[in-house]
């Protein structure tokens, strides 16, 4: 029943693109900009090196690099801060 209605969950074209619009308006205001996440957890922070094989488990990065090693979803947190030109902080 529920699987035949999940259609409606779907944003129609014109509400997916007033979502984008409204989403680079709102980035806009805090001198932002939309971004992809992708790789944000496999690229290292320190070398810029992106490979699958930095995500040495799914909780471990290790830079197949220049050999760092930290908490994955904090490195995917700093990539993301990083790339919006808001970092704060190293990674531990
Ligand atoms: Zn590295």
């Amino acid at each position: 029943m529920i699987r035949a209605y999940k259609f409606l969950l779907r944003p129609t074209v014109r509400q997916a693109q007033a979502l984008r619009e409204m989403l680079r308006d709102h980035c806009s205001l805090y001198n932002g900009a939309l971004q992809a996440r992708r790789d944000a957890s496999r690229t290292c922070p320190s070398c810029g090196h992106a490979a699958k094989e930095n995500r040495f488990t799914q909780a471990k990065f290790q830079c197949t690099g220049c050999g760092m090693t930290a908490n994955a979803d904090h490195v995917g947190a700093l990539n993301v801060l990083n790339r919006a030109g808001l970092a704060l902080c190293d990674v531990a």
